[in-house]
């Protein structure tokens, strides 16, 4: 059996990569979303728990094992070196888990992975292709106080200060889906969706 094409699916805070790959399952393609999973990972691998609690202490995690997302967010905050350490911690963990899922998913001719920062750490070189998803700065930041209630302006400017800008994403990728509200995305989504398969040969 060949092995599935492996599709990034990345774009900034609020661009709509969640939403454009709800698109692509509903077209009967499995996604995996990383960053969800990065979640779950941290209060499930026993070996990334184990990691956290050493660095940042065995107050990480409640005595029932709930994580203290609060105190890990604090301690990262305004420490660049703990929040490497805390990556260098999950992005292996997550490496290792979409590799498990790919390989449960063998039988597909094309799998998604939907992730926030592709191009930033590097994870884009182990997949096929990738698809950027992009939508104007100001739309993103609606989009996102209107999602995030708990999450401020400043908080939103923070978080894409950290990641890539459009531009770079443009020219990494090999899909682009502009989901600015005025181009409509579900096209441009079969689209792309039909370009893949009959790239298999399909
Ligand atoms: P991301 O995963 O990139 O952070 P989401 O897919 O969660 O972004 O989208 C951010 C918010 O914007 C969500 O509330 C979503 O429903 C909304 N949204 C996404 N695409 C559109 C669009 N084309 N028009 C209007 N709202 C949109």
């Amino acid at each position: 059996m060949s092995k599935p094409l492996l599709v990034g699916v990345t774009g900034g805070i609020g661009s709509g990569k969640s939403t454009i790959c709800k698109v692509f399952q509903i077209l009967g393609v499995p996604v995996y979303y990383a960053d969800d999973r990065g979640k779950v990972l941290m209060t499930s691998d026993k070996r990334l728990i184990e990691q956290i609690k050493n660095e940042f202490g065995r107050e990480s995690y409640s005595k029932h094992g709930v994580l203290n997302r609060e105190y890990l967010a604090k301690s990262v905050f305004s420490d660049a070196e703990k929040l490497q350490k805390l990556n260098s911690f999950v992005h292996p963990a997550v490496a290792e888990d979409f590799k498990q899922w790919v390989a449960l998913n063998a039988d597909q001719p094309y799998l998604l992975k939907e992730a926030a920062l592709l191009y930033e750490i590097g994870s884009y070189k182990a997949l096929d292709k990738t698809i950027c998803v992009l939508a104007p700065k100001n739309v993103r930041m609606d989009r996102v106080l209107l999602r995030d209630m708990q999450r401020s302006k400043e908080q939103v400017e923070q978080i894409m200060e950290k990641q890539t800008t459009d531009s770079n994403r443009k020219k990494l990728s090999d899909y682009e889906i502009r989901n600015d509200g005025d181009l409509l995305a579900i096209p441009q989504v079969l689209k792309i969706h039909k370009e893949l398969l009959a790239s298999l040969g399909d």
